[in-house]
């Protein structure tokens, strides 16, 4: 029995390739059972810790992640934040840089560690990534700064050695055990025969105030990706879907549009329909600069905003978080362009 004063991690299996096993007489993949998790990955009995786990019933491929789903983890969360040091999520890898981002923004005030993770081969398997991405990501969640406070007090992924913050990831491989990286903010960790923290990366959170779950989305949104040729009535059509509130615009560059007259005006005529558009790059890293270029100009003066430097998962949860708080578009700009997550960052001299 340990003592209560030892460190405590809730693992919360939502689905995913790290949670499957191989039927050693069929060979098949199938589901593994969370209860019996100290059997399959035994170095766990050499933390000291106590490992609660709870597991999605069924468990979900992360391709079915909805934001019910997101809300059932922050109410799990919630629910159990004063029981244990951190968290550990463990989530299929294809959408969890949306959950990751989502979670962000919907736990105000937190200040304990919420770490995703997965795996690109099942845990069961010879080879498996997963069984290091576990062991790792719950040595992290337990972790302390010398003030006893948790060191990570923040939504992150950890993969492949690296802990990287949650809504600044993008899943940028299907084959190779690295499949996440963090463009545009370096690395909060790398773990090695060490775990190196670089705390002054990390957000600083109040530590007097509790944490302020959220629960509300608006899924009104879309994400426009531009190319050469893109034609009028696609981006009519887009932009006259009914009920839509918000448009994730992903431009070439450093935020560039096409300056055709239709363009620009199907722009301008959806922003003062109170449409928000946000205008955020392709490039997997950089930030838009709207200033920069003539055709840059153009979308400013029709009412789009920028995103700065964010990704397209972190931009499009956010605008849902917003909008499903009921906030008018112009509070919906304002905060767009305010960091909530440390999602964007504004100036584009950066000092890491
Ligand atoms: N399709 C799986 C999922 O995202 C892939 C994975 O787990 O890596 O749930």
């Amino acid at each position: 029995m340990l003592p209560n004063s030892c460190p405590s991690v809730l693992l919360i299996y939502t689905g995913g390739t790290i949670g499957m096993i191989e039927n050693p007489e069929t060979g098949a993949l199938e589901n593994f059972n969370f209860d019996h998790l100290l059997k399959h990955v035994p170095e766990l009995k050499r933390f000291n810790y106590r490992i609660s786990s709870y597991q999605f019933n069924p468990p979900i491929d992360s391709s079915d992640m909805e934001p019910a789903f997101w809300a059932k983890l922050v109410k799990i969360i919630h629910y159990n934040y004063n029981q244990f040091d951190g968290f550990v999520i463990l989530h299929g890898t294809d959408t969890m840089a949306y959950t990751a981002s989502a979670l962000s923004f919907m736990l105000e005030n937190l200040a304990k560690p919420v770490i995703l993770t997965g795996s690109q081969l099942p845990i069961g398997v010879l080879r498996t990534d997963g069984k290091e991405n576990l062991i790792t990501a719950i040595e992290i969640a337990a972790a302390k700064n010398e003030k006893g406070e948790p060191m990570v007090p923040e939504v992150c992924i950890f993969f492949e050695n690296i802990l990287m913050r949650g809504n600044r990831t993008t899943k940028i491989n299907a084959e190779n055990f690295n499949a996440f990286r963090s463009f545009n903010y370096p690395a909060l960790a790398h773990a090695g025969i060490h775990i190196k923290y670089e705390e002054h990366l990390f957000l600083k959170p109040d530590l007097a105030r509790p944490l302020k779950p959220h629960y509300l989305f608006d899924t009104n949104v879309v994400i426009l990706s531009l190319f050469p040729g893109i034609r009028e009535q696609t981006v009519s059509s887009i932009l006259h879907v009914e009920g839509l509130k918000a448009v994730v615009l992903r431009t070439f560059g450093s935020g560039n549009a096409p300056q055709k007259e239709w363009f620009i005006h199907l722009l301008k005529e959806a922003t003062e329909r109170g449409i928000t558009i946000v205008n955020i790059t392709q490039c997997a890293s950089g930030a838009v600069e709207m200033e920069r270029y003539e055709t840059g100009y153009h979308l400013l003066e029709a009412g789009v905003i920028s995103g700065y430097d964010s990704t397209p998962e972190s931009a499009v949860t956010k605008l849902m978080f917003l909008l499903g708080h009921g906030l008018d578009s112009e509070e919906i700009r304002k905060r767009m362009n305010t960091p909530l997550a440390g999602e964007i960052t504004k100036s584009t001299k950066k000092n890491f």
